[in-house]
């Protein structure tokens, strides 16, 4: 047997066989699997069928946006070079020529293009690469058709432990659970969206094995322990038998310890509720004991769609969500892409720092049909359930007085359209950036509700991006400065009456609840398989700890103090 120690992101004991996964995500122009060739005649076609796709694609998205939107001059630009004959006949006489596959063709021309247009004097011309690229990326991810997971994980058996350098969150949104029992990564980061996903996905995980993954071959035969971040390759009948004990031993106590009513703390109501992945968990959600969902994705809800769903399938996709949630709130996060959640059929930008660039709110700005379909679908299932709107990313107050205006011209919309609404949706913002937290007195006379979203803002005010794992130790919740912006964020939107939650993964670590408690947060929303153990811990602070142990903790000035001052009054 041999055992690698690796971090556990998903907690969870399975065993299963090992199949190996080397592809790569699709996203950039040039990356991915170059298919075979087969005859010139066919690569033509395959091209040719490709660039049909993507103007259809982008027809689509033109028609959700509507021909107000500030994007439409760009996106006609891109409809043109998708159609360009001239374009055509380059891929076609280079795949006659060479006998190259469709795909090689085409990032050669592309190359060309781009090499030309970056080489122009005129900026404006020289700014068109991009465009280029766009159109390019749009082409070859028809192309590429990214050979995982749609037709490698047809062949998967149930019991499938994936072994992969890293996934993106596009490959772990499409994986099924009743196959794949567990997956083992190189390179990861417990806030990397491609593991929060799996988490919520209840998949154990375990990454950080670096190359000792190198030994395990398909079809080992192995088990994890996702909470431990332990890989056993051909785990002894003792290992096995000692695990098989433990993990039943668990199991029942969680489930024996899941409080069904509302927790309470000093006699307050402190909600816990479930970052939900999707509609097909819900059932799961519930098990567990969420008191509603504080966190919807739906950028997730988007990958794994192959285009943007227009208004009616995104009314059909929360009315659903609605009926099945049975009252229970239900907060619902406006588009978050960039950073590291691209969607396949939405090419952004390569950029240097994508966590500091183009994403969220910033994105939708550019894209108000895009936000408007969102909202005008939001407001109509919100006559089916108790529904809230989230927004990402906020950092400015225009950004929050621009979405608040997208919201009002919605509902006029509505109005006219003679669909029933509901208008008094509140609309709350993710408190995720500093600038954000430095004028939470402000944002608060203006948005109806906070939720911190600590994944992002520790990255952000400990400058330590949260997928390096070169500096995952900087990436600290214990870091006294956390605490102290925690707090002046939850007083002041307690001065201004407003309720704040906490929606990223730092309101999931057991540590920190009894400090976080005696901040005053309102409530907590995290996934759901956590939900039971941060249940019972609120449940059994006794009354007045956890405002001692809190003004204990701010007097400390380092991150290892923290953590070790909690631990110990933890166990
Ligand atoms: C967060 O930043 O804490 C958060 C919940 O948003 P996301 O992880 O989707 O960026
Ligand atoms: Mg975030």
């Amino acid at each position: 047997m041999v055992i690698i120690q690796g971090i556990g992101i998903a907690p969870g004991v399975v065993t299963g066989k090992a199949r190996i996964w080397k592809g790569k995500p699709l996203g950039v122009v040039g990356s991915g699997a170059v298919q075979a060739v087969t005859t010139p005649e066919e690569e033509v076609r395959r091209f040719d069928g490709a660039v049909s796709q993507a103007v259809l694609e982008l027809k689509d998205l033109m028609t959700i946006l509507g021909p107000e939107d500030l994007s439409m001059d760009i996106l006609d630009t891109h409809l043109e070079l998708l159609q360009d004959p001239q374009l055509a006949q380059d891929v076609s006489d280079k795949i006659q020529a060479y006998n190259l596959s469709a795909q090689e063709a085409f990032l050669e021309v592309l190359q060309h293009y781009v090499l030309l247009f970056e080489a122009m004097e005129d900026p404006y011309l020289k700014a068109r690469a991009d465009d280029i690229k766009d159109m390019g990326n749009r082409i070859l991810k028809y192309l590429q058709q990214a050979p995982f997971p749609t037709q490698e994980e047809a062949s998967f058996q149930a019991g499938t432990i994936l072994i992969a350098e890293d996934l993106s969150p596009t490959d772990v949104i499409k994986l099924d659970t009743k196959v794949i029992a567990g997956i083992v990564t190189q390179k990861g980061n417990s806030t990397s969206h491609a593991f929060i996903i799996a988490r919520a996905k209840g998949i154990p995980t375990i990454t950080g094995c670096g190359s000792e993954l190198d030994q395990i071959s398909d079809s080992d035969f192995m088990m994890l322990d996702g909470g431990e971040g332990k890989v056993f390759l051909y785990p002894t009948k003792d290992t096995l038998d000692l695990y098989a004990g433990n993990g039943q031993a668990t199991q029942a106590k969680v489930i024996q310890l899941t409080p069904t009513v509302a927790v309470s703390n000093n006699g307050k109501q402190i909600p816990v509720m479930a970052n939900a992945s999707g509609l097909e968990d819900l059932d799961r959600i519930w098990a567990y004991g969420a008191e509603g969902i504080g966190l919807l994705r739906t950028e997730w809800l988007f990958m794994s769609k192959d285009r943007f769903p227009n208004e009616e399938e995104q009314f059909e996709l929360y009315s659903n969500l609605a009926l099945k949630s049975k009252g229970k709130p239900l907060t619902i996060r406006t588009l978050d892409i960039g950073g590291d959640k691209p969607l396949p059929y939405f090419p952004l930008p390569p950029e240097t720092n994508p966590f500091l660039g183009y994403r969220g709110i910033r994105i939708s700005m550019d894209y108000p049909g895009l936000f408007q379909t969102q909202v005008k679908a939001i407001l109509r299932a919100a006559v089916f359930g108790q529904f809230r709107i989230l927004l990402p990313m906020i950092a400015t107050m225009e950004e929050l007085r621009w979405a608040r205006k997208q919201v009002s011209i919605a509902i006029t919309s509505l109005q006219s359209s003679g669909h029933a609404f509901e208008s008094s949706v509140p609309v709350g913002i993710m408190i995720e950036t500093p600038g954000a937290a430095l004028i939470a007195d402000l944002l608060a006379r203006e948005a109806d509700f906070f939720s911190l979203g600590t994944n992002d803002l520790i990255q952000y005010t400990l400058a330590a991006d949260r997928m390096n794992e070169k500096v995952r130790q900087l990436y600290d919740p214990f870091h006294p400065g956390i605490w102290r912006l925690i707090k002046s964020i939850i007083d002041q939107a307690h001065a201004a009456g407003l309720k704040v939650s906490m929606c990223g993964e730092m309101a999931a670590h057991p540590l920190v609840t009894i400090p976080l408690l005696g901040l005053g947060l309102d409530a907590f929303s995290l996934n759901p398989t956590d939900i039971p153990l941060i249940k019972n811990n609120i449940q059994k602070t006794p009354p007045g700890l956890a405002e001692k142990v809190l003004a204990n903790l701010l007097k400390m000035d380092h991150a290892k103090a923290v953590q070790s001052y909690l631990k110990e009054i933890t166990t």
